[in-house]
């Protein structure tokens, strides 16, 4: 058991002088770069769609798409859109760690980028664990996944620098105590910042596309 827990340490320390890495690498060419996690269904994908549309016009920007299976549904979306999506295809793994992010960095130009969004694999536990090297890190939650998942995944909530809510939507319908879930996010990360959306009707995007550009723009700065 010992042994077993040294083992994870290692690969965990690799892990973080990659992402320090890449880290260098971004900042030597002014990119930013955030890294999107959530469960599967709380709508990472279209709160990129959403962010691009926002911003397109004042950043130019690219996304890394992490899948576990070789399905470009995802990437199809947001090239669609004129925006290039490189995809991660982790072969079964359940969340992207920081040589796989290393490996898709030379598919952009980064010179001309400004910002790099990277969709995580859809899951709570480990990419909580796996640093990429991105400036930020944003956890998706949506309302009908339920209040108590900050309770129940306390290390996501713990690590990330922006909380979106979802699907607010949906609040009429769905048994979700906010104050419950808010509670239970400041008691994990005090004065995190958090940006209840709806990506389906638009309500509330505006902050956090707001916040994101200033992000961009602070840490190019
Ligand atoms: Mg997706
Ligand atoms: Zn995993």
């Amino acid at each position: 058991m010992v042994q077993r827990i040294a083992i994870v340490e290692q690969i965990l320390n690799a892990n973080d002088l990659l992402a320090q890495e890449n880290r260098r690498r971004l900042d030597e060419q002014g990119v930013v770069a955030i890294n999107m996690m959530a469960s599967p269904g709380a709508g990472k994908t279209s709160l990129i769609l959403r962010t691009i549309e926002a911003l397109a016009g004042q950043l130019r920007l690219a996304v890394v798409e992490g899948d576990t299976a070789p399905v470009t549904i995802d990437a199809d979306k947001i090239s669609a859109q004129g925006v290039l999506a490189v995809q991660i295809n982790t072969g079964g793994d359940c969340h992207l760690d920081a040589v796989m992010f290393q490996a898709a960095l030379p598919q952009f130009d980064l010179k001309q980028l400004d910002l790099l969004i990277v969709e995580n694999v859809g899951n709570l536990i480990c990419p909580a664990s796996f640093q990429l090297g991105t400036h930020c890190n944003v956890l998706i939650a949506s309302v009908p996944e339920g209040d108590d998942k900050p309770y129940k995944y306390p290390n996501i909530y713990r690590g990330v620098d922006a909380l979106i809510i979802n699907k607010i939507d949906l609040l009429p319908y769905v048994p979700f105590d906010m104050d419950y879930f808010r509670r239970g996010v400041e008691a994990l990360n005090p004065g995190l910042a958090v940006f209840p959306l709806s990506c389906r009707t638009g309500e509330g995007l505006e902050a956090w596309t707001a916040w994101l550009a200033a992000q961009a723009r602070r840490q190019r700065a």
